[in-house]
């Protein structure tokens, strides 16, 4: 019976189709976002974006355009290691050892 085969072949096309799709359009870019955030001190619900496909690829790109941050020893707040004084309460920041130095 070739109809009953091409049936066939036709849902395996598609399943396979649709798992390239789940997989390009959230898997994929949630995955690599939230590795991004946890490498640069960034909140991982950024990647909350990536409920629509094109919003995780841009949540991705946008994280991956960010300095790192390290958190203040004095209040905890994040900041951007470039900065040398930390925003919420003007403590001096010292440099980290193991972040690589920028530009
Ligand atoms: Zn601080």
């Amino acid at each position: 019976m070739p109809e009953a085969a091409a049936a066939v072949l036709a849902v395996v096309l598609g399943l396979i189709a649709l798992a390239v799709v789940v997989f390009v359009g959230w898997i994929l870019p949630i995955t690599l976002g939230l590795r991004v955030a946890r490498r640069k001190n960034y909140s991982p619900a950024w990647m909350l974006f990536g409920i629509h496909p094109v919003g995780g690829w841009v949540a991705y790109i946008a994280l991956s355009c960010q300095v790192p941050r390290v958190q203040c020893p004095t209040c905890g707040g994040f900041v951007k290691v470039n900065f040398r004084l930390c925003p919420y309460c003007h403590n001096e920041i010292k440099p980290v050892a193991n972040v690589r130095q920028m530009g």
